[in-house]
């Protein structure tokens, strides 16, 4: 029997959906993405569940997208939620548009609007597709040596496909974050707004569990509605139509990178990246 790659467990009213790929750093492959996609699907239908915990197993939250595991499977079907139609054999941007759509953006978005809190439990690193995973939570909870990097600028793009950044860390860091690459730490994190709490490695279970512990005791409708409240405000602000923009720009430039150098990667591999950050 192989391990899941998500594994789904419940503390009282708290649902708890982890990452378990641990012996890649939680690099998010399609199927863990999908199996994400249901376990937080489950957990929103679940009507003891009232918060959601979204952790990662080991030693770091994700790497980010799997671009190199044996695992890596961008050339997979998977039942989908969303209306794109499959990738598998498209030509072009075809099917690169269609796969990143679904699961790198819609994905995400769909989480970030779950009508039920959510908190990010971060560890380690959280690098590039890692950080959509954290942003599309409400909450983020990282560990004192919690480091969060997005350096795919070195693949040619403007950054992961879920572009919170601006929002995140505010433009002008935004910039220098991507234009970098370079990792910030938990602390400089929590003084951006990015995360709420920082707190000890050895603690973070802890006190992320009695965090969500005490939203769970609010009843369910009000932190919905201040969730909603919060998200469409962003929205009007121009949340989703910035993204929407920066995710065309993304393609662009991985059709540049495959057009100059054979490879929508530039050539760029998990440990190119992961020296890099
Ligand atoms: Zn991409």
């Amino acid at each position: 029997m192989t391990e899941p790659v998500v594994l789904s467990t419940r503390d009282g009213s708290v649902a708890r959906v982890t990452m378990n790929r641990p012996e890649y750093r939680n690099a998010q492959n399609s199927a863990m993405t999908y199996a994400l996609d249901a376990a937080l699907h489950e957990a929103a239908q679940d009507d003891e569940v009232r918060v959601i915990v979204l952790a990662g197993a080991g030693e770091h939250f994700s790497a980010g997208h799997d671009i190199g595991s044996p695992g890596r499977d961008i050339d997979r079907s998977f039942p989908r939620q969303g209306l794109w139609w499959d990738h598998v054999g498209a030509s072009g941007i075809e099917g690169r548009i269609a796969r990143e759509h679904e699961v790198y953006l819609d994905m995400c978005l769909r989480w970030r609007d779950l009508p039920k809190p959510t908190i990010a439990m971060v560890q380690g690193a959280c690098i590039a597709g890692g950080l959509a995973l954290a942003w599309a939570c409400d909450l983020v909870v990282a560990s004192a040596d919690a480091t969060f990097a997005d350096p795919v600028i070195r693949m040619g793009a403007p950054g992961i496909e879920f572009f919170a950044h601006p929002w995140e860390l505010g433009p002008r860091v935004a910039k220098e974050f991507l234009f970098t690459g370079e990792r910030i730490g938990a602390e400089r994190a929590r003084e951006l707004g990015m995360v709420n709490r920082v707190v000890a490695r050895d603690a973070l279970d802890d006190e992320t569990m009695a965090l969500a512990r005490r939203i769970a005791e609010v009843p369910r409708l009000p932190l919905a509605l201040v969730k909603q409240s919060v998200n469409r405000a962003q929205d009007a602000m121009g949340f989703r139509d910035g993204m929407a923009t920066a995710f065309a720009l993304h393609q662009l430039a991985h059709a540049h990178s495959s057009e100059v150098s054979g490879d929508p990667l530039l050539g760029q591999t998990a440990r190119t990246i992961r020296d890099s950050a």
